[in-house]
Protein backbone atom coordinates (compact mmCIF):
# COMPACT_ATOMS: atom_id res chain seq x y z
CA UNK A 1 0.00 0.00 0.00
CA UNK A 2 1.34 3.47 -0.91
CA UNK A 3 0.61 5.51 2.06
CA UNK A 4 -0.17 8.76 0.97
CA UNK A 5 -3.41 11.53 1.70
CA UNK A 6 -5.46 9.49 -0.50
CA UNK A 7 -5.06 6.70 1.56
CA UNK A 8 -6.49 8.18 5.29
CA UNK A 9 -5.23 5.61 7.56
CA UNK A 10 -8.91 4.26 8.66
CA UNK A 11 -8.48 1.50 5.52
CA UNK A 12 -5.97 0.01 7.44
CA UNK A 13 -6.60 -2.72 9.93
CA UNK A 14 -4.45 -1.85 13.04
CA UNK A 15 -1.59 0.45 14.06
CA UNK A 16 1.10 -1.79 13.56
CA UNK A 17 0.02 -0.95 9.80
CA UNK A 18 0.58 2.20 10.27
CA UNK A 19 4.25 1.54 10.40
CA UNK A 20 4.05 -0.85 7.92
CA UNK A 21 2.65 1.49 5.54
CA UNK A 22 4.74 4.58 5.73
CA UNK A 23 7.78 1.91 5.91
CA UNK A 24 6.95 0.38 2.64
CA UNK A 25 7.47 3.65 0.70
CA UNK A 26 10.18 5.42 1.14
CA UNK A 27 11.15 4.69 4.55
CA UNK A 28 14.13 2.49 2.61
CA UNK A 29 13.86 0.00 5.49
CA UNK A 30 15.76 3.63 7.35
CA UNK A 31 13.21 2.60 10.92
CA UNK A 32 14.08 0.28 13.44
CA UNK A 33 14.65 -0.46 16.88
CA UNK A 34 18.32 -0.13 16.65
CA UNK A 35 17.76 2.83 14.08
CA UNK A 36 15.30 4.82 15.58
CA UNK A 37 13.73 8.31 15.02
CA UNK A 38 15.92 10.25 17.37
CA UNK A 39 14.32 13.96 18.71
CA UNK A 40 16.68 16.18 20.34
CA UNK A 41 15.11 18.92 22.69
CA UNK A 42 16.46 21.16 25.14
CA UNK A 43 13.37 21.35 26.84
CA UNK A 44 10.29 18.63 27.20
CA UNK A 45 7.26 19.23 29.15
CA UNK A 46 6.03 16.00 30.77
CA UNK A 47 5.45 16.30 34.26
CA UNK A 48 4.38 12.52 34.66
CA UNK A 49 7.44 11.89 33.51
CA UNK A 50 9.14 14.85 36.00
CA UNK A 51 10.01 17.20 33.43
CA UNK A 52 8.35 20.41 33.39
CA UNK A 53 9.13 22.31 30.55
CA UNK A 54 8.85 26.22 30.12
CA UNK A 55 5.98 26.03 27.11
CA UNK A 56 4.50 25.58 23.56
CA UNK A 57 8.44 23.97 22.76
CA UNK A 58 8.37 21.52 25.38
CA UNK A 59 4.70 20.71 24.61
CA UNK A 60 5.42 19.71 21.30
CA UNK A 61 7.93 17.32 22.31
CA UNK A 62 6.14 15.84 24.77
CA UNK A 63 2.96 15.52 22.34
CA UNK A 64 5.32 14.07 19.37
CA UNK A 65 6.63 11.42 21.53
CA UNK A 66 3.63 10.37 22.64
CA UNK A 67 2.12 10.33 19.28
CA UNK A 68 4.95 7.92 18.30
CA UNK A 69 4.38 5.74 21.07
CA UNK A 70 0.73 5.11 19.75
CA UNK A 71 1.31 4.77 16.05
CA UNK A 72 4.32 2.30 16.83
CA UNK A 73 7.34 4.31 15.68
CA UNK A 74 10.45 3.23 16.85
CA UNK A 75 11.30 6.92 17.92
CA UNK A 76 13.80 8.13 21.41
CA UNK A 77 13.97 11.60 22.92
CA UNK A 78 17.27 13.04 24.06
CA UNK A 79 16.78 15.67 26.24
CA UNK A 80 18.03 16.88 29.61
CA UNK A 81 16.50 15.81 33.16
CA UNK A 82 17.02 19.05 35.42
CA UNK A 83 17.32 18.23 38.81
CA UNK A 84 15.25 21.31 39.82
CA UNK A 85 12.64 23.34 38.81
CA UNK A 86 10.75 26.73 39.34
CA UNK A 87 7.24 27.08 40.50
CA UNK A 88 5.21 30.06 40.66
CA UNK A 89 3.42 31.08 44.29
CA UNK A 90 1.41 34.17 45.41
CA UNK A 91 2.32 36.33 48.50
CA UNK A 92 0.97 39.00 49.83
CA UNK A 93 -0.92 39.43 46.46
CA UNK A 94 2.37 39.04 44.66
CA UNK A 95 3.81 36.78 42.53
CA UNK A 96 7.39 34.90 43.65
CA UNK A 97 9.30 31.99 42.43
CA UNK A 98 10.32 29.29 44.13
CA UNK A 99 12.80 26.49 43.52
CA UNK A 100 11.89 22.41 43.71
CA UNK A 101 13.71 19.25 43.85
CA UNK A 102 13.38 16.76 41.63
CA UNK A 103 14.63 13.14 41.66
CA UNK A 104 14.32 11.15 38.45
CA UNK A 105 14.24 7.82 40.65
CA UNK A 106 10.54 8.89 41.81
CA UNK A 107 9.72 9.06 37.84
CA UNK A 108 10.65 6.01 36.98
CA UNK A 109 13.85 6.45 35.19
CA UNK A 110 16.25 4.32 35.46
CA UNK A 111 20.16 4.72 35.75
CA UNK A 112 21.85 3.20 32.55
CA UNK A 113 25.86 4.38 33.20
CA UNK A 114 27.47 7.55 33.23
CA UNK A 115 29.49 9.34 29.98
CA UNK A 116 32.19 12.19 30.40
CA UNK A 117 32.38 14.82 28.51
CA UNK A 118 34.97 17.77 28.73
CA UNK A 119 34.30 21.40 29.50
CA UNK A 120 36.00 24.26 31.17
CA UNK A 121 39.24 22.28 31.59
CA UNK A 122 37.54 19.47 33.48
CA UNK A 123 35.93 16.23 33.25
CA UNK A 124 32.17 16.48 33.36
CA UNK A 125 30.73 12.85 34.73
CA UNK A 126 27.41 12.85 32.69
CA UNK A 127 24.54 10.35 33.92
CA UNK A 128 22.29 8.75 31.37
CA UNK A 129 18.86 7.62 32.25
CA UNK A 130 16.45 6.19 30.68
CA UNK A 131 12.20 5.43 30.65
CA UNK A 132 10.83 3.16 28.44
CA UNK A 133 7.32 3.54 26.59
CA UNK A 134 6.74 0.48 24.22
CA UNK A 135 8.46 1.66 20.80
CA UNK A 136 9.47 4.81 22.36
CA UNK A 137 11.86 6.01 25.25
CA UNK A 138 13.09 8.83 26.61
CA UNK A 139 17.22 9.14 27.10
CA UNK A 140 17.99 11.72 29.31
CA UNK A 141 21.39 13.67 30.69
CA UNK A 142 21.93 15.03 34.52
CA UNK A 143 23.52 15.54 36.99
CA UNK A 144 23.26 17.14 40.56
CA UNK A 145 24.43 20.53 39.45
CA UNK A 146 22.70 20.62 35.58
CA UNK A 147 20.44 23.81 36.75
CA UNK A 148 16.91 24.45 35.98
CA UNK A 149 15.73 25.40 32.47
CA UNK A 150 16.84 27.89 30.61
CA UNK A 151 18.61 29.44 34.14
CA UNK A 152 20.82 31.97 33.37
CA UNK A 153 21.36 34.27 30.41
CA UNK A 154 20.96 32.48 26.73
CA UNK A 155 24.72 33.42 25.72
CA UNK A 156 26.07 32.49 29.25
CA UNK A 157 28.56 29.58 30.08
CA UNK A 158 25.90 27.42 32.10
CA UNK A 159 23.57 27.42 28.87
CA UNK A 160 26.14 26.80 26.60
CA UNK A 161 27.47 23.86 29.20
CA UNK A 162 23.71 22.53 29.19
CA UNK A 163 23.45 22.20 25.53
CA UNK A 164 27.00 20.77 25.06
CA UNK A 165 25.98 17.94 27.29
CA UNK A 166 22.71 17.37 25.61
CA UNK A 167 24.77 17.21 22.43
CA UNK A 168 28.14 15.43 23.42
CA UNK A 169 26.65 13.76 26.34
CA UNK A 170 23.80 12.35 24.73
CA UNK A 171 25.24 11.20 21.65
CA UNK A 172 27.45 9.03 23.59
CA UNK A 173 24.59 7.43 25.51
CA UNK A 174 22.65 6.79 21.85
CA UNK A 175 25.96 4.51 21.82
CA UNK A 176 26.22 3.37 25.13
CA UNK A 177 22.25 1.90 24.58
CA UNK A 178 23.62 0.43 21.50
CA UNK A 179 21.86 2.55 18.83
CA UNK A 180 22.33 4.78 16.03
CA UNK A 181 19.91 7.62 14.98
CA UNK A 182 18.44 6.57 11.36
CA UNK A 183 17.43 10.83 11.55
CA UNK A 184 17.84 13.15 14.00
CA UNK A 185 15.34 15.58 14.84
CA UNK A 186 16.79 19.18 15.85
CA UNK A 187 14.08 20.80 17.81
CA UNK A 188 15.40 24.53 17.81
CA UNK A 189 18.91 25.18 17.57
CA UNK A 190 19.91 24.75 21.43
CA UNK A 191 20.45 20.83 20.18
CA UNK A 192 23.07 21.70 17.31
CA UNK A 193 26.06 19.82 19.13
CA UNK A 194 24.06 16.31 19.22
CA UNK A 195 24.76 16.91 15.30
CA UNK A 196 28.04 18.29 15.47
CA UNK A 197 28.78 15.05 17.90
CA UNK A 198 27.85 12.62 15.08
CA UNK A 199 29.63 14.57 12.18
CA UNK A 200 32.62 14.58 14.61
CA UNK A 201 32.05 10.81 14.85
CA UNK A 202 31.63 9.98 11.00
CA UNK A 203 34.66 12.26 10.43
CA UNK A 204 37.15 10.41 12.71
CA UNK A 205 35.68 6.95 11.84
CA UNK A 206 37.22 6.79 8.58
CA UNK A 207 34.70 8.51 6.24
CA UNK A 208 36.16 11.64 4.20
CA UNK A 209 34.80 14.77 5.94
CA UNK A 210 33.29 16.34 2.74
CA UNK A 211 31.24 12.93 2.58
CA UNK A 212 30.68 13.19 6.58
CA UNK A 213 29.36 16.42 6.37
CA UNK A 214 26.96 15.44 3.23
CA UNK A 215 25.74 11.93 5.22
CA UNK A 216 25.01 14.45 8.50
CA UNK A 217 23.18 16.66 6.44
CA UNK A 218 20.98 14.04 4.98
CA UNK A 219 20.27 12.68 8.23
CA UNK A 220 19.13 15.78 10.14
CA UNK A 221 16.27 17.73 9.95
CA UNK A 222 16.20 21.39 11.68
CA UNK A 223 12.72 22.46 13.34
CA UNK A 224 12.88 26.09 13.56
CA UNK A 225 10.22 28.28 16.35
CA UNK A 226 11.59 31.55 16.14
CA UNK A 227 11.37 34.19 13.79
CA UNK A 228 14.01 36.33 13.81
CA UNK A 229 17.78 35.17 13.28
CA UNK A 230 18.95 38.15 15.28
CA UNK A 231 17.15 37.48 18.72
CA UNK A 232 19.07 34.56 19.06
CA UNK A 233 21.84 33.48 21.00
CA UNK A 234 25.48 33.54 20.30
CA UNK A 235 28.37 32.41 22.26
CA UNK A 236 31.91 33.55 21.46
CA UNK A 237 34.86 31.61 20.49
CA UNK A 238 36.52 31.66 23.94
CA UNK A 239 33.42 30.16 24.91
CA UNK A 240 33.63 27.67 22.28
CA UNK A 241 37.16 27.07 23.22
CA UNK A 242 36.35 26.02 26.56
CA UNK A 243 33.12 23.93 26.18
CA UNK A 244 32.99 23.00 22.89
CA UNK A 245 36.45 22.21 20.36
CA UNK A 246 37.93 19.76 23.74
CA UNK A 247 35.12 17.61 22.86
CA UNK A 248 35.62 17.07 19.02
CA UNK A 249 38.35 14.68 17.64
CA UNK A 250 38.46 15.70 14.12
CA UNK A 251 41.04 18.51 12.88
CA UNK A 252 38.87 18.99 9.80
CA UNK A 253 35.66 19.47 12.11
CA UNK A 254 37.30 21.70 14.13
CA UNK A 255 38.45 23.84 11.21
CA UNK A 256 35.03 23.89 9.81
CA UNK A 257 33.44 24.89 12.63
CA UNK A 258 36.28 27.65 13.22
CA UNK A 259 35.81 29.31 9.92
CA UNK A 260 31.89 29.73 11.23
CA UNK A 261 32.66 32.01 13.52
CA UNK A 262 32.14 35.86 12.42
CA UNK A 263 33.56 38.92 14.15
CA UNK A 264 34.62 36.38 17.20
CA UNK A 265 31.19 35.30 17.60
CA UNK A 266 29.14 32.29 16.43
CA UNK A 267 25.00 31.83 16.24
CA UNK A 268 23.89 28.33 16.74
CA UNK A 269 21.49 28.69 13.64
CA UNK A 270 24.19 29.77 10.91
CA UNK A 271 25.79 26.50 11.62
CA UNK A 272 22.53 24.29 11.82
CA UNK A 273 21.47 25.60 8.92
CA UNK A 274 24.73 24.64 7.36
CA UNK A 275 24.08 20.97 9.42
CA UNK A 276 20.89 20.37 8.54
CA UNK A 277 19.59 19.70 4.72
CA UNK A 278 16.26 19.57 6.13
CA UNK A 279 14.60 22.49 7.94
CA UNK A 280 11.07 22.93 8.71
CA UNK A 281 8.56 25.73 10.55
CA UNK A 282 6.18 24.89 12.65
CA UNK A 283 3.07 26.41 10.72
CA UNK A 284 2.31 27.66 7.06
CA UNK A 285 2.78 31.21 8.23
CA UNK A 286 5.74 30.95 10.51
CA UNK A 287 7.76 28.53 7.64
CA UNK A 288 6.71 31.63 4.74
CA UNK A 289 7.62 35.02 7.33
CA UNK A 290 10.89 33.43 9.05
CA UNK A 291 13.87 35.13 8.22
CA UNK A 292 16.80 33.30 8.38
CA UNK A 293 19.96 33.70 6.27
CA UNK A 294 22.38 30.87 5.57
CA UNK A 295 26.17 32.42 5.99
CA UNK A 296 26.78 32.93 2.26
CA UNK A 297 23.24 35.39 2.69
CA UNK A 298 21.19 33.43 0.51
CA UNK A 299 17.24 32.85 2.40
CA UNK A 300 16.52 29.76 4.30
CA UNK A 301 13.54 27.85 2.78
CA UNK A 302 11.88 26.13 5.59
CA UNK A 303 8.96 23.23 4.56
CA UNK A 304 5.96 24.35 7.05
CA UNK A 305 4.86 21.19 9.92
CA UNK A 306 2.25 22.74 11.52
CA UNK A 307 2.25 21.18 15.02
CA UNK A 308 -0.10 18.78 16.09
CA UNK A 309 -1.33 18.03 19.69
CA UNK A 310 -2.09 14.50 20.56
CA UNK A 311 -5.61 14.45 21.07
CA UNK A 312 -6.48 11.87 23.88
CA UNK A 313 -3.73 13.16 26.16
CA UNK A 314 -5.32 16.65 25.71
CA UNK A 315 -9.19 15.89 25.81
CA UNK A 316 -11.68 13.54 27.99
CA UNK A 317 -11.46 9.99 27.09
CA UNK A 318 -15.43 10.62 26.39
CA UNK A 319 -14.44 13.09 23.99
CA UNK A 320 -12.27 11.02 21.94
CA UNK A 321 -14.65 8.35 22.13
CA UNK A 322 -17.54 10.51 20.58
CA UNK A 323 -15.45 11.64 17.91
CA UNK A 324 -14.48 7.56 16.78
CA UNK A 325 -18.24 6.91 17.38
CA UNK A 326 -19.26 9.62 15.28
CA UNK A 327 -16.49 8.76 12.22
CA UNK A 328 -14.65 12.07 12.89
CA UNK A 329 -11.80 10.61 13.58
CA UNK A 330 -10.43 7.10 12.88
CA UNK A 331 -8.77 4.78 15.63
CA UNK A 332 -5.16 6.75 15.03
CA UNK A 333 -6.55 10.25 15.50
CA UNK A 334 -6.74 11.20 11.58
CA UNK A 335 -9.92 12.97 10.50
CA UNK A 336 -11.68 10.18 8.53
CA UNK A 337 -12.52 10.59 4.75
CA UNK A 338 -15.91 11.68 5.61
CA UNK A 339 -15.03 13.65 8.61
CA UNK A 340 -17.07 17.13 7.59
CA UNK A 341 -20.19 15.53 6.68
CA UNK A 342 -19.86 13.78 10.20
CA UNK A 343 -19.24 17.04 11.95
CA UNK A 344 -22.02 18.74 10.32
CA UNK A 345 -24.43 16.36 12.46
CA UNK A 346 -22.77 17.46 15.81
CA UNK A 347 -25.98 18.98 17.67
CA UNK A 348 -26.13 21.48 20.56
CA UNK A 349 -27.20 19.04 23.15
CA UNK A 350 -23.95 16.74 22.58
CA UNK A 351 -21.69 19.76 22.74
CA UNK A 352 -23.03 20.50 26.06
CA UNK A 353 -23.00 17.37 27.47
CA UNK A 354 -19.19 16.91 26.52
CA UNK A 355 -18.76 20.05 27.93
CA UNK A 356 -20.54 19.47 31.31
CA UNK A 357 -18.53 16.41 31.33
CA UNK A 358 -15.32 18.78 30.82
CA UNK A 359 -16.50 21.20 34.09
CA UNK A 360 -16.61 18.11 36.27
CA UNK A 361 -13.25 17.72 35.38
CA UNK A 362 -12.26 20.95 35.42
CA UNK A 363 -13.69 21.72 38.84
CA UNK A 364 -12.17 18.46 40.40
CA UNK A 365 -8.42 20.36 39.28
CA UNK A 366 -9.77 23.89 40.37
CA UNK A 367 -10.19 22.33 43.95
CA UNK A 368 -6.77 22.07 44.15
CA UNK A 369 -5.55 25.32 42.90
CA UNK A 370 -6.68 27.93 44.89
CA UNK A 371 -6.78 31.83 42.55
CA UNK A 372 -4.44 35.06 43.77
CA UNK A 373 -6.54 35.72 46.83
CA UNK A 374 -6.54 31.63 48.02
CA UNK A 375 -10.38 31.32 46.76
CA UNK A 376 -10.94 27.57 45.83
CA UNK A 377 -12.90 27.81 42.56
CA UNK A 378 -15.89 25.70 41.06
CA UNK A 379 -18.11 26.46 38.26
CA UNK A 380 -21.30 24.99 37.03
CA UNK A 381 -22.14 23.63 34.35
CA UNK A 382 -24.15 26.11 32.56
CA UNK A 383 -21.69 28.88 33.98
CA UNK A 384 -19.56 30.95 31.16
CA UNK A 385 -16.01 30.49 31.69
CA UNK A 386 -13.68 32.45 29.92
CA UNK A 387 -10.14 31.52 29.62
CA UNK A 388 -6.73 33.12 28.67
CA UNK A 389 -3.71 30.42 29.91
CA UNK A 390 -0.13 31.39 28.09
CA UNK A 391 3.45 32.25 29.24
CA UNK A 392 3.07 35.62 30.57
CA UNK A 393 4.93 37.20 27.56
CA UNK A 394 4.71 40.79 26.02
CA UNK A 395 3.91 39.35 22.48
CA UNK A 396 0.81 37.34 24.02
CA UNK A 397 -0.42 40.38 25.22
CA UNK A 398 -2.41 38.77 28.74
CA UNK A 399 -3.10 41.99 29.53
CA UNK A 400 -5.39 43.46 26.71
CA UNK A 401 -8.85 42.00 27.64
CA UNK A 402 -7.80 44.42 30.62
CA UNK A 403 -7.75 47.74 28.52
CA UNK A 404 -11.06 48.67 29.19
CA UNK A 405 -12.51 47.48 32.70
CA UNK A 406 -15.81 48.94 32.08
CA UNK A 407 -16.09 46.99 28.87
CA UNK A 408 -15.01 43.86 30.79
CA UNK A 409 -17.10 44.13 33.29
CA UNK A 410 -20.29 44.69 31.66
CA UNK A 411 -19.63 41.53 29.02
CA UNK A 412 -19.07 39.19 32.14
CA UNK A 413 -21.76 40.81 34.02
CA UNK A 414 -24.61 40.62 31.28
CA UNK A 415 -23.61 37.13 30.89
CA UNK A 416 -23.30 36.34 34.23
CA UNK A 417 -19.51 35.17 33.29
CA UNK A 418 -16.41 34.71 34.76
CA UNK A 419 -12.74 34.51 33.72
CA UNK A 420 -9.68 32.65 34.35
CA UNK A 421 -6.38 34.08 33.92
CA UNK A 422 -2.96 32.08 34.09
CA UNK A 423 0.48 31.75 32.87
CA UNK A 424 4.10 32.35 34.51
CA UNK A 425 6.28 35.08 33.80
CA UNK A 426 10.18 34.05 32.92
CA UNK A 427 12.64 34.23 35.82
CA UNK A 428 13.97 37.90 35.47
CA UNK A 429 11.48 38.99 33.13
CA UNK A 430 11.19 42.00 35.34
CA UNK A 431 8.68 44.20 32.74
CA UNK A 432 6.68 41.52 32.39
CA UNK A 433 6.58 40.95 36.08
CA UNK A 434 5.38 44.77 36.57
CA UNK A 435 2.73 43.95 34.04
CA UNK A 436 1.36 41.22 35.94
CA UNK A 437 0.84 43.26 39.23
CA UNK A 438 -0.85 45.68 36.99
CA UNK A 439 -3.24 43.32 35.71
CA UNK A 440 -3.82 41.79 39.31
CA UNK A 441 -4.09 45.72 40.71
CA UNK A 442 -6.47 46.35 38.37
CA UNK A 443 -8.41 43.46 38.87
CA UNK A 444 -8.64 44.12 42.62
CA UNK A 445 -9.81 47.87 42.23
CA UNK A 446 -13.11 46.47 40.49
CA UNK A 447 -15.47 45.30 42.67
CA UNK A 448 -17.39 42.92 40.37
CA UNK A 449 -14.06 41.73 38.76
CA UNK A 450 -12.48 41.04 42.23
CA UNK A 451 -15.56 38.19 42.57
CA UNK A 452 -15.23 37.26 38.99
CA UNK A 453 -11.47 37.23 37.63
CA UNK A 454 -9.76 34.79 38.88
CA UNK A 455 -5.35 34.61 38.56
CA UNK A 456 -4.32 30.92 39.05
CA UNK A 457 -0.45 30.78 39.66
CA UNK A 458 2.13 27.68 38.63
CA UNK A 459 0.43 27.45 34.87
CA UNK A 460 1.10 24.13 33.73
CA UNK A 461 0.28 21.31 32.11
CA UNK A 462 -2.94 20.29 34.38
CA UNK A 463 -4.34 23.42 34.42
CA UNK A 464 -3.99 23.41 30.64
CA UNK A 465 -5.60 21.21 30.11
CA UNK A 466 -8.06 21.44 32.99
CA UNK A 467 -9.31 24.91 31.43
CA UNK A 468 -9.46 22.80 28.07
CA UNK A 469 -11.94 20.62 28.89
CA UNK A 470 -13.79 22.68 31.15
CA UNK A 471 -14.23 26.14 29.97
CA UNK A 472 -16.19 27.86 27.43
CA UNK A 473 -14.21 30.64 25.58
CA UNK A 474 -10.70 30.72 25.42
CA UNK A 475 -9.22 33.94 24.02
CA UNK A 476 -5.51 34.21 22.76
CA UNK A 477 -4.58 37.61 20.93
CA UNK A 478 -0.96 37.12 20.20
CA UNK A 479 0.41 40.34 17.81
CA UNK A 480 -0.16 39.07 14.39
CA UNK A 481 3.02 37.80 13.31
CA UNK A 482 4.71 36.85 15.86
CA UNK A 483 3.27 33.44 17.32
CA UNK A 484 5.04 30.59 15.77
CA UNK A 485 2.51 28.53 16.07
CA UNK A 486 1.03 27.51 19.56
CA UNK A 487 -0.99 24.57 20.41
CA UNK A 488 -2.87 25.77 23.63
CA UNK A 489 -5.68 27.12 20.82
CA UNK A 490 -5.62 23.63 19.20
CA UNK A 491 -6.33 21.84 22.64
CA UNK A 492 -9.10 24.10 22.99
CA UNK A 493 -10.27 23.60 19.60
CA UNK A 494 -10.63 19.73 20.15
CA UNK A 495 -12.49 20.69 23.18
CA UNK A 496 -15.02 22.60 21.46
CA UNK A 497 -14.32 25.89 23.16
CA UNK A 498 -15.08 28.79 21.34
CA UNK A 499 -11.41 30.47 20.32
CA UNK A 500 -11.55 34.06 20.43
CA UNK A 501 -8.25 34.72 18.75
CA UNK A 502 -6.18 37.36 16.03
CA UNK A 503 -5.19 35.36 13.24
CA UNK A 504 -1.45 34.38 13.71
CA UNK A 505 1.05 30.87 14.04
CA UNK A 506 -0.75 28.03 13.15
CA UNK A 507 -4.72 29.39 13.31
CA UNK A 508 -3.89 31.07 10.42
CA UNK A 509 -3.33 28.23 8.28
CA UNK A 510 -7.15 28.32 8.25
CA UNK A 511 -9.09 31.09 6.66
CA UNK A 512 -10.16 33.94 9.19
CA UNK A 513 -14.18 32.78 9.10
CA UNK A 514 -12.84 29.79 10.60
CA UNK A 515 -13.31 31.06 14.38
CA UNK A 516 -14.17 34.22 16.37
CA UNK A 517 -11.42 36.40 14.67
CA UNK A 518 -9.91 39.93 16.48
CA UNK A 519 -8.80 42.06 13.93
CA UNK A 520 -8.16 45.52 13.50
CA UNK A 521 -5.64 48.72 11.88
CA UNK A 522 -3.98 49.06 15.15
CA UNK A 523 -4.13 47.58 18.79
CA UNK A 524 -7.40 49.98 19.59
CA UNK A 525 -8.98 48.95 17.22
CA UNK A 526 -7.83 45.37 18.32
CA UNK A 527 -8.85 45.81 22.05
CA UNK A 528 -12.63 47.12 20.41
CA UNK A 529 -12.81 43.84 17.76
CA UNK A 530 -12.03 41.61 21.20
CA UNK A 531 -14.32 42.64 23.36
CA UNK A 532 -17.18 42.40 20.29
CA UNK A 533 -15.62 38.68 19.90
CA UNK A 534 -16.26 38.00 23.42
CA UNK A 535 -20.00 39.14 24.03
CA UNK A 536 -20.30 37.19 20.64
CA UNK A 537 -18.69 34.26 22.10
CA UNK A 538 -21.13 34.08 25.28
CA UNK A 539 -24.24 35.22 23.18
CA UNK A 540 -23.39 32.14 20.49
CA UNK A 541 -23.25 29.82 24.06
CA UNK A 542 -26.71 31.47 24.97
CA UNK A 543 -27.77 29.95 21.67
CA UNK A 544 -28.13 26.27 20.37
CA UNK A 545 -27.65 27.69 16.59
CA UNK A 546 -24.92 29.43 16.81
CA UNK A 547 -22.99 27.23 19.22
CA UNK A 548 -23.55 24.52 16.80
CA UNK A 549 -22.12 27.08 13.74
CA UNK A 550 -19.17 28.21 15.52
CA UNK A 551 -18.05 24.62 17.25
CA UNK A 552 -18.65 22.52 13.39
CA UNK A 553 -16.49 25.18 12.06
CA UNK A 554 -13.97 24.74 14.32
CA UNK A 555 -13.63 21.67 13.58
CA UNK A 556 -14.34 21.68 9.73
CA UNK A 557 -11.14 23.66 9.59
CA UNK A 558 -8.79 22.66 12.45
CA UNK A 559 -9.14 18.63 12.84
CA UNK A 560 -6.85 17.86 9.95
CA UNK A 561 -4.35 20.59 11.29
CA UNK A 562 -4.70 19.42 15.04
CA UNK A 563 -4.27 15.78 15.17
CA UNK A 564 -0.87 14.61 16.13
CA UNK A 565 -0.78 11.92 13.58
CA UNK A 566 -1.27 14.10 10.77
CA UNK A 567 1.84 15.84 12.30
CA UNK A 568 4.43 12.91 12.68
CA UNK A 569 2.98 11.49 9.29
CA UNK A 570 3.97 15.14 7.45
CA UNK A 571 7.21 14.66 9.01
CA UNK A 572 7.99 11.09 8.20
CA UNK A 573 6.93 11.75 4.42
CA UNK A 574 9.48 15.07 4.76
CA UNK A 575 12.18 12.88 5.92
CA UNK A 576 12.04 9.61 3.55
C1 LIG B 1 -0.13 23.80 25.49
C2 LIG B 1 0.76 24.45 26.46
C3 LIG B 1 1.62 25.48 26.04
C4 LIG B 1 1.67 25.98 24.62
O1 LIG B 1 1.05 27.19 24.63
P1 LIG B 1 0.98 28.21 23.42
O2 LIG B 1 0.92 29.51 24.11
O3 LIG B 1 -0.23 27.92 22.65
O4 LIG B 1 2.22 28.02 22.63
C5 LIG B 1 2.43 26.07 26.99
N1 LIG B 1 2.43 25.68 28.27
C6 LIG B 1 1.62 24.70 28.71
C7 LIG B 1 1.66 24.31 30.12
C8 LIG B 1 0.76 24.05 27.81
O5 LIG B 1 -0.02 23.06 28.24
Amino acid sequence: MVFNARHRLDNIEDVEEFYNAIQRTHLTKALSEERPYTYWTIELYDQKNGIRGGGGLGILAADTRRVAEEMNVPFVLLTPFYPSELHQKMENGRSVDESRKVDYRGFGFELVDTVNIKCNGQLCRLEVIEKAFKSTRILAITEPNFGELYSGDSCGDHRLYQEVALGFGGYQALKLVGLKPAIMQLNEVATFFAALARLDELATNGMDFYEAVVYTRKHTLYTNHTLVQAAEASFSLEQFERFVFPNLKSRAVRKWLRDKFEEGRIRLSSVTIEIAELKSGVSKLHARVANYHDLSGEKVKFKAVTNGIDIPYWTLPDVVRFYKDSEILDKFCLPTEAYESQVAKIEAGQIREIKKRGREAMNEVLAGRPDQEGRVLRFEPGEIVFDFKRRFVDYKRPWLPFTDLKRLRTILESHRASYILTGRVHQGDERMMRRLDEVLEKIRSDEYLREHVHYIPDYDEELARALSVGSNVSINVPIVGLEACGTSWEKDVANMCLLVSTHDGGVADAPTESYLTVAGKNETEEVESLYARMDEAARAWENDFDLEFWVKKQLTNYLPIISGTRMLKDYLEYLF
